[in-house]
């Protein structure tokens, strides 16, 4: 048994889902689950969609529109048979989707946001299981929600792991006395009441681990656009290079400071039954990539972590009493309430400061909760560069122009809060 990761990028248009067919040929010559992530930049627009529902931010036709184009020029470009039964099958997806948004919103913005986004998944595997049919490379389509059970935390599901255990051991793993190849949705998963969840954004690494765990499996293999897990993100390093092996400590460390590689709930499930996980290019499929394993070894390899649109807060009691024990436990019950991860923190006696992204409609509730115990203040548009084996020529070179308002070291480890400096 082997899991496969596709994510959006490697599904984004009708060749690539052709580059997919080629890889499932050469390399599921074994029982393989193949997870797939939305379309492109399908997610995005069907946050739009919600934004639109909910908030009333945006045309709800003009994006319902644009997510149909976009899908139906896939799908016709892959089977240009019209009377294909898929093609009735993506048309009741996007009747759902308008169904849904007809209603009166009820009930929390993140559920709402989970029953519509999902959709995305939905589409993208439906596609990729009907061509792959079609071309004779037979697999068997599967709703994951059947399988990864979660709680109702809406956008960061909690999983079952006793209940997901036993359902893929007693109703996924059969499947595989008839076919070769599952096709599923990474990302989202179900509640007990049938609803829908996810798991977090470019949470279908985690399901892909999270399957591997499940099934035993020998392998996950994510495939990705780049040649493996990189030491900076190319975006921004021009140098950026590969990292031929990392062990599952440094990859979590990696993924947990932001590295956008990986998601960072991927590692420990398959840390626990060490599974190794490569991370391999959809374009040159022959060549190494990354391997995550268990091993003694730690990389000494200079990585780079760069976050933009980062919002640094610094919170102070309004009575000036000490940051300490109580005060702490009050704020992060707070954050914990929006859902806002602390990337970096700091406290000094009277003031605890927070580096987070900044997502404005997770960020203005929380400001204004904290404001009712706290003197907030704040920092919009600033940027947090987390560096793991840096030296000081390293810095040098990093804090050119910047100005730097919050640093951190431990002795492997560097974080700093940054602006750009005006001149
Ligand atoms: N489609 C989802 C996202 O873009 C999940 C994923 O790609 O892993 O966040
Ligand atoms: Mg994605």
């Amino acid at each position: 048994m082997q899991v496969f990761k596709f994510g959006g990028a490697s599904v984004k248009d009708a060749d690539a889902v052709k580059n997919v067919a080629a890889i499932l040929k050469k390399q599921a010559n074994q029982s393989t689950i193949v997870v797939i992530s939305a379309m492109g930049k399908t997610t995005n627009k069907l946050e739009q969609l919600v934004n639109a529902y909910f908030y009333k931010e945006g045309d709800i036709p003009t994006i319902l529109n644009e997510l149909k184009i976009f899908h139906l020029s896939i799908l016709n470009q892959l089977i240009p048979t019209k009377n294909h039964t898929i093609y009735d099958d993506i048309e009741n997806v996007f009747v759902e989707l308008l169904w849904a948004i007809e209603e009166e919103t009820s009930g929390s913005y993140n559920y709402h946001y989970d029953q519509l986004v999902s959709q995305g998944e939905v589409l993208a595997t439906k596609i990729v299981s009907a061509y792959l049919n079609e071309i004779d490379i037979k697999n068997k389509w599967l709703d994951v929600r059947g399988f990864i059970q979660t709680d109702n935390s809406y956008r960061e599901g909690k999983v079952d792991y006793e209940l997901s255990q036993y359902l893929v051991k007693t109703e996924l793993l059969p499947i595989f006395n008839s076919h070769n190849i599952i096709i599923t949705q990474g990302f989202i998963g179900g509640t007990s009441e049938n609803f829908t969840t996810t798991l977090g954004r470019e949470g279908s690494d985690y399901t892909a681990a999270l399957l591997a765990f499940f099934t035993d499996a020998k392998q996950v293999i994510i495939w990705k656009d780049v040649p493996g897990v990189l030491n900076a993100d190319p975006k921004y390093f021009k140098n950026a290079k590969k990292i031929d092996e990392l062990n599952y400590h440094d990859a979590i460390e990696l993924t947990y400071y932001g590295a956008s590689v990986i998601h960072p709930k991927t590692i420990k499930p398959l840390q626990n039954k060490n599974i190794p996980l490569f991370v391999k290019s959809f374009i040159n499929p022959q060549e190494p990539g990354t391997v995550i394993k268990d091993s003694e070894q730690r990389s000494n390899a200079t990585s780079y972590i760069f976050k933009v649109d980062q919002i640094l807060l610094s919170i102070q009691p309004k009575d000036f009493s000490f940051i300490a024990e109580e005060n702490l436990s009050n704020i992060f019950t707070i954050f914990s309430k929006y859902n806002v991860h602390v990337n970096m923190m700091q406290n000094s006696a009277i003031s605890f400061s927070v580096c987070t992204d900044y997502d404005e409609h997770k960020i203005e509730p929380l400001l204004i909760d904290l404001q009712v115990e706290f003197k907030v203040l704040y920092n919009k548009n600033v940027e947090l560069m987390t560096v793991r084996n840096y030296d000081q020529d390293i810095i040098t070179n990093l804090t050119e122009n910047k100005l730097v308002i919050i640093e951190q070291r431990s002795r492997n480890t560097l974080q700093m809060v940054m602006k750009e400096e005006k001149d």
